[in-house]
């Protein structure tokens, strides 16, 4: 058996991303122009979305997405301490105040009810994640909201092709925010998206992205007369480039290939996994299905060895598991910021870890994985 180390996740990129940049850049025009555009409309119609938006990241996606809702100082947003911590930092970035609500055990998600726990009257909105690419109930999400009169902002950046209802993520928000990171399923090295659909608020945020100006700089090469632009309010610069987008649009049309695959690849830990005492994996909520950006599995108190040692034992027989999803309250960066008691929060973030899964995992390397953790469960 090859004893190679098998890493947590490989982007699935080949000959075809890598020809598409490259015409790309023989193109002459790298920055954002028409690729980016033709992105935006194969990822709207992807997602079933109005408008789709490129931008840098999925942290200046949430970013832009909460300043379009005029959240600012004073401000409270609810999110949920379960998550990267781009989530809070994003409320942070407009002044506002993170307040952190704890989420749901088998999803990781926030609910209504843990959402309403923590709400008060200075809550401006809401910003749930689809957790390692399970998607939150947002049908309830969304309908608690409108009772409360806030916006739900859904942060997708995990989410890409999980279906809620058997529609897409992403279909039916008022904003949602994705990620094309690496460590994602599709990917353009860095890059991000924001989607709505509100033609006013899609062209509001292309002109943020873009310094706030009236005509972006590939409107202005197209134009045959001197276009003089303005800038109409403070943007910044949360641009994508024409070479990144030519690579996504290359990834997106595998996307569906990829969530067969990794779908199959988690009903086949799901089976191997089943019966070992202890060990609880993560899997598709009642309401929709999960694209298995993470694949994630729960120890209780019956497993004999502990989450960091269990992750310990791995690394040394060349697997490279990560801790589970990450408690944002319990990091440096938020000390001293107040929060309720988040015991789920805390639980899953403790005694949970992520298993390797990727497009290329071959059947024999999850074999390996699965027999350690069982060689570790007899204790
Ligand atoms: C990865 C991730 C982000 C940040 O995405 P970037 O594109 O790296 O900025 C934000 N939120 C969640 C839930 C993520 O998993």
């Amino acid at each position: 058996m090859s004893a190679g180390r098998i890493p947590v996740m490989i982007p699935w990129l080949g000959e075809e991303e890598a020809r598409a940049a490259s015409d790309a850049v023989l193109s002459g025009w790298v920055a954002q122009g028409p690729r980016v555009a033709e992105f935006e409309r194969a990822f709207a119609e992807r997602t079933g979305a109005g408008h789709a938006v490129a931008v840098s990241s999925c942290t200046t996606a949430l970013h832009l997405s909460l300043h379009v809702l005029g959240i600012g100082p004073g401000d409270e947003v609810v999110v949920p301490s379960l998550s990267f911590i781009a989530t809070a930092n994003a409320v942070r970035y407009t002044g506002a105040r993170p307040v952190f609500a704890d989420v749901g055990l088998t999803t990781g998600n926030l609910t209504p009810e843990t959402v309403d726990a923590v709400r008060t009257p200075r809550t401006r909105a809401v910003l749930a994640v689809h957790q390692g690419g399970v998607p939150a109930d947002v049908h309830a999400l969304r309908a608690a909201c409108a009772e409360w009169d806030l916006p739900l902002v859904e942060d997708a950046a995990c989410a890409i092709g999980s279906t809620v209802g058997g529609k897409p993520v992403g279909h039916g928000a008022l904003l949602a925010t994705w990620s094309f990171h690496p460590r994602k399923l599709v990917t353009t090295g860095e890059g991000g998206m924001v989607t709505t659909d509100d033609a006013d608020r899609a062209a509001r945020l292309r002109r943020l992205r873009e310094h706030g100006m009236n005509a972006s700089a590939a409107e202005r090469h197209a134009s045959g007369t001197p276009v003089l632009e303005s800038y109409l309010e403070v943007g910044f610069n949360y641009r994508m480039t024409d070479i990144q987008a030519a690579v996504g649009l290359v990834q997106l049309a595998k996307l569906d290939t990829m969530i067969t695959r990794r779908r199959a690849l988690a009903a086949r830990y799901d089976r191997l996994l089943r019966g070992i005492p202890g060990l609880c994996p993560v899997g598709d909520p009642a309401h929709g299905q999960s694209n298995f950006q993470s694949y994630w599995v729960l120890l209780d108190a019956d497993f004999p060895v502990g989450r960091d040692d269990l992750l310990g034992t791995l690394a040394a027989a060349g697997i490279s598991a990560r801790r589970g999803i990450m408690a944002a309250h319990l990091e440096p960066a938020y000390a001293g910021h107040p929060a309720v008691p988040l015991p789920v929060t805390e639980r899953i973030s403790r005694d949970s870890l992520i298993l390797p899964l990727f497009h290329t995992m071959t059947e024999a390397q999850q074999d390996r994985i699965v027999a350690t953790l069982r060689e570790q469960a007899r204790g």
